[in-house]
C-alpha cells in the first residue's frame, strides 16, 4: 500500500530568531490561528541569538519592555518580566534599576521562549530553496520547502504559506574578498568562537607580546570588540580603523526614539520612496555607525590613560578608507587612504576583525525558484512578497524591508506587532475562497498550555 502523503503545513517559518519566535507566540495566542499547522526550521543546532557577539558586559540597546510580546499582549506568560519571575530574579533585576538587560540575559530569555516551542521547530536544518507546488491546473497552490540537515540529507516539506526571517548575511568588503578563507580574518558575527582560539597554541596567538589586530568599522560591534580584545589580551595592540572623522554616539533620546514606535510603520510606508529614503537617512544615527555613549566613554578613558602612562595599545585610526588587504606569512597588510590629508598608510596585522555589518538581499537566493512568479520586489504593507495571479501561497518576509517599512524593520522594536499583522494576514479569508484552515482541537502537547487556557484575546 502506498503511504499517504502528509498534508501540507499551513505555514512554515524559515529561521527561528526573534522575528519568527514572535510569530510563533502570536500564532499560539490568536484563537483563530490555533488550528493552523505551523513548523519552524532553524539552521543552528540549538537556539542562539547572535552568539558570536554575546560579549560579557554587553547590554541590550532596547528596553526589556520591547520583548517578543509585551507591546501586543502584556498579559502573555512569555514576557521578559515573567521570564525573570520564573528564574527567581525579578527582585534582583528591579534592583539593577535598568531597562537594558545584558545581551547574555536577553539571549537566555529568547532561548526560554524558544523552549516553549521545541515541539514545532526543527534545529540543524538549513533551508536551501523554496520551490513551487503545482496544482492539477498548473497553478501554484503550495510551496515545497527544501532543507538540508547537518549530514547533508535533503528534507522536503509542503506548506500553504511561508514566513521567512533569516536575518542578514555578514558583509565582507570587496578589499577582503581574497582573504575570505584566511583563518586570521573574522567577521564580528563569529567573533567569540574565533577569539577563543586565539590564545597560546592556537592558529593565531594574540596573547604574545607585539601582536597586533585591526578592527574594521565605526559602529557598536567594532567598539565592543576593540574593548573586549584590549581587556582580553594584556599585550595586544588594537587599532580601530574606520572611515568617519570620529566615533559617534547613538541617539536613543525620547523624541527621536519615537521613530521605532509600531504606528510609525504606517507613516513610513505611506510615503513616496524618496521621502522614505530621506527618513531612513535622517534617523541613521539611531542604529548605524554609532556607539552607545557609555562604551564611547569607556574607550576614551582607556585611550586617555594610555596617553598618560603608555603604552598606547588602543589606537583610533579615523578617516581610513581600506584600499587593499593582502595576506602573507608575516601577517595581513592593510593599505588605507585618508582622503582629507591625501595620504596613504600601510600597516601589518596578525589578525583582522571585520565589524562591517550585514547585508540583506531583497531577492533572497532561497526564493530564486519562485522568481518567475514574483511581481516586483517591494513588500506589501503586510510584509507579503507580491506575486502574479495564479500563485496562491503567501510569502511573508521579515527584516528585509527597511527601505519601505522603516528603520525598525531589522530590529526588535516592532516584532510583536508585526507578528500579529502577519497572523491577521494569514487568517484573511479571501485568499482561500472563504475557507480558512478549520480550528482543530490541539494535538496532545501540540499547543502550549497557556494557549489552551484561552486566556488571551
Ligand atoms: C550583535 C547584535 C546585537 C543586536 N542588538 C540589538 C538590540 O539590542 N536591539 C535591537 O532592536 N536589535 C538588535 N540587533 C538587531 C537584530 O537584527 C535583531 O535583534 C534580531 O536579531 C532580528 O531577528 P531576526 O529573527 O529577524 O533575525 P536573526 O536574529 O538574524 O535570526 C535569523 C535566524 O535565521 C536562521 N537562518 C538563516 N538562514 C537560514 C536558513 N537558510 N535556513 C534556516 N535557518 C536560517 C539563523 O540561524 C538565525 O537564527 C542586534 C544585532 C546584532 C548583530
Amino acid at each position: 500500500m502506498t503511504p499517504r502523503a502528509a498534508p501540507p503545513y499551513d505555514v512554515i517559518g524559515v529561521g527561528f530568531g526573534p522575528s519568527n519566535l514572535a510569530l510563533a507566540i502570536a500564532l499560539a495566542e490568536t484563537p483563530a490561528a490555533r488550528g493552523l499547522r505551523s513548523r519552524f526550521l532553524e539552521r543552528q543546532p540549538h537556539f542562539r541569538w547572535h552568539g558570536g557577539m554575546l560579549l560579557p558586559g554587553s547590554d541590550m540597546q532596547i528596553s526589556f519592555l520591547k520583548d517578543l510580546v509585551t507591546l501586543r499582549n502584556p498579559t502573555s506568560p512569555l514576557t521578559f518580566v515573567n521570564y525573570l519571575h520564573s528564574q527567581g530574579r525579578l527582585h534582583d533585576f528591579i534592583d539593577l534599576g535598568t531597562f537594558h538587560p545584558s545581551r547574555i540575559e536577553f539571549n537566555d530569555y529568547l532561548r526560554w521562549v524558544a523552549d516553549h516551542f521545541a515541539d514545532r521547530c526543527d534545529y540543524g536544518e538549513t533551508v536551501v530553496a523554496v520551490e513551487p507546488g503545482l496544482g492539477a491546473d498548473g497553478a501554484v497552490e503550495t510551496l515545497w520547502v527544501v532543507a538540508r540537515d547537518a549530514a547533508g540529507r535533503e528534507i522536503r516539506r509542503q506548506t500553504r504559506d511561508l514566513a521567512l526571517a533569516v536575518g542578514g548575511a555578514p558583509h565582507l568588503p570587496a578589499a577582503f574578498a581574497a582573504l575570505a578563507c584566511d583563518p586570521r580574518l573574522c567577521h564580528s558575527s563569529r567573533y567569540l568562537d574565533h577569539v577563543d582560539r586565539c590564545g597560546p597554541g592556537g592558529p593565531l596567538d594574540l596573547s604574545r607580546p607585539g601582536a597586533r589586530v585591526a578592527v574594521i568599522g565605526g559602529g557598536q560591534s567594532a567598539a565592543e570588540i576593540s574593548h573586549d580584545l584590549h581587556a582580553r589580551f594584556p599585550h595586544l595592540q588594537v587599532d580601530l580603523v574606520f572611515r568617519g572623522h570620529a566615533l559617534k554616539p547613538s541617539d536613543a533620546t525620547p523624541f527621536v526614539n519615537a521613530i521605532f514606535h509600531p504606528d510609525r510603520t504606517d507613516f513610513v510606508y505611506a510615503q513616496p520612496s524618496e521621502r522614505r529614503a530621506a527618513l531612513v537617512r535622517s534617523y541613521r544615527n539611531t542604529n548605524y555607525a554609532v556607539i552607545d555613549a557609555d562604551l564611547l566613554k569607556a574607550l576614551h578613558v582607556i585611550a586617555y590613560r594610555e596617553k598618560v602612562s603608555g603604552p598606547q595599545r588602543l589606537q583610533l585610526r579615523p578617516r581610513s578608507e581600506i584600499l587593499s588587504a593582502c595576506g602573507d606569512a608575516d601577517g595581513i597588510r592593510l593599505r588605507t587612504l585618508d582622503r582629507y590629508a591625501e595620504t596613504e598608510a600601510e600597516r601589518s596585522y596578525d589578525g583582522i576583525v571585520l565589524a562591517t555589518g550585514y547585508e540583506r538581499d531583497p531577492n533572497p537566493a532561497i526564493l530564486e525558484p519562485l522568481a518567475a512568479y514574483r511581481d516586483g520586489s517591494e513588500l506589501a504593507r503586510d510584509y507579503r512578497v507580491p506575486t502574479r495571479p495564479g500563485f496562491t501561497p503567501r510569502i511573508y518576509v521579515q527584516g528585509y524591508s527597511e527601505t519601505s517599512h522603516g528603520l525598525s524593520d531589522t530590529l526588535l522594536s516592532v516584532l510583536p506587532v508585526r507578528a500579529q499583522e502577519i497572523v491577521d494576514s494569514l487568517l484573511d479569508q479571501d485568499r482561500r475562497g472563504g475557507v480558512v484552515a478549520p480550528a482543530r482541537p490541539p494535538a496532545t502537547g501540540g499547543i502550549p498550555v497557556w494557549a489552551r487556557q484561552g486566556a488571551h484575546p
